[in-house]
């Protein structure tokens, strides 16, 4: 998708160069690292061995994208990234498909989110088709470090920043776009027990008219303190609540699904709505989509079958999920990302009480089991779904 050039304040005389994945330099390290041991792998802590970086100034447009070995980016301290913080990311995996090719999965949404949040924050734009022929050539190099285990993947986080290197409080018309890559194992090891949340609302992550619908760094520094009081009393991440009715909006960074049992019997899968102050996750859309698909006879969700899943996109509020606790109706809730695909929810602190949610033997529901191994099937294309899952090989 071209989404034209141009510099974020308009005020460009003459057309700067576009984003050209046909320019890409490579320099191989001399060196490669030791691969890890799978099972000592932290989230986030290992560097592969390459990195792609690309530079946009407002003169001559995007430069030379360059894949190089791993290592420090050396910036004016004054640019605007350390400043005004025009910092957007993606978080996105490569897994390894039956023949031993790199695939990601639906690499093209990731694309697209991150050109929205570039756009948020007025950015210089780029050619979003370009910038992933560039990370699939990345991933290609890199294709040794995905682990080829069963729940293991590597972790990919292109960046765009601000560097315009002036104080003034304006657009960054200079940008850098970089990705880094990490190894990284199953999120949870072992027995999966269900995830404890604490519900906030003193903090908001979100609001109405703010930023929280896009993926900016500075959407997530502000939850480092309220995460950090919410540790020190016992729970594993926060729950997001918002105005006076507390209406649940995600949990950590993470998208919120609660399954109940309605007044036929039958089951609602709910999801707080796209309002602007919810991540538009892939992971979200692909749960819902997926339960769409599992009612409609498109697919067979593992363990699911003749259970049809009412999908709602609407608002849940803590008064709601408290009634349905009492009345013995919530039959699951899960928290859905790239990192961790599908975690269970085990409770849910609220006003001094413990919602605790049902126990299911190995931490997920039917529900909740079912996606993670359905999305699993389909992220290293063991399973067909739309266009899903793209060999990179
Ligand atoms: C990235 C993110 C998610 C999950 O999005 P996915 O595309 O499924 O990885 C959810 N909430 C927040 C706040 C996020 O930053």
């Amino acid at each position: 998708m071209a989404i034209g050039n141009g510099d974020a304040n308009g005020t460009a005389q003459h057309t700067p160069a576009p984003l050209d994945a046909s320019k890409l330099v490579v320099t191989h390290s001399s060196e490669l690292k030791t691969l890890p041991d799978p099972e000592s792998l932290v989230f986030g802590q290992q560097q592969t061995d390459h990195m792609l970086i690309v530079h946009y100034d407002p003169k001559n447009g995007w430069g030379t994208p360059e894949i190089k070995p791993y290592g420090p980016i050396s910036l004016d301290p004054m640019s605007s990234c350390f400043q005004y913080c025009p910092n957007v990311f993606e978080g996105m995996k490569a897994y390894v498909g039956p023949n031993g090719e790199p695939r990601l999965f639906r690499p093209k949404d990731n694309m697209a989110r991150l050109a929205r949040s570039a756009a948020r924050v007025a950015l210089p734009t780029f050619d979003t088709d370009q910038l992933l022929i560039l990370l699939e050539r990345l991933i290609q190099i890199e294709s040794r470090w995905i682990p080829n285990l069963p729940g293991y993947s590597l972790y990919i986080r292109p960046t765009v920043i601000g560097t315009r290197a002036s104080l003034g409080v304006a657009a960054s018309d200079s940008a850098c776009i970089y990705a880094i890559l990490t190894p990284c194992g199953p999120y949870f090891r072992g027995v999966v027990k269900g995830v404890s949340l604490l519900g906030v609302s003193e903090s908001v992550r979100a609001w109405p008219g703010g930023t929280g619908g896009h993926k900016l760094g500075l959407n997530y520094a502000p939850g480092f303190l309220p995460q950090r009081v919410a540790a020190k009393q016992g729970y594993d991440q926060i729950l997001w609540l918002l105005g006076e009715e507390e209406k649940v909006t995600e949990v950590g960074a993470m998208n919120f699904f609660m399954a109940v049992k309605n007044d036929n019997g039958e089951v609602d899968l709910i999801t707080p709505p796209l309002d602007g102050t919810i991540l538009p996750g892939i992971t979200r859309d692909s749960t819902l989509t997926l339960a769409k698909a599992h009612t409609s006879g498109k697919v067979t969700l593992h363990g699911l079958k003749g259970v049809n899943l009412h999908t709602f996109e609407r608002a849940l509020t803590m008064a709601e999920i408290a009634k349905l606790s009492d009345e013995g109706r919530i039959l699951e809730s899960f928290c859905v990302g790239t990192a961790v695909i599908v975690a269970p929810v085990g409770k849910i602190g609220w006003k001094g009480r413990d919602l605790v949610l049902p126990v299911h033997e190995g931490g997920l529901g039917p529900i909740g089991k079912a996606m993670w191994e359905t999305l699993i099937a389909i992220q290293t294309g063991r399973q067909e779904f739309e266009d899903w899952s793209v060999s990179c090989a």
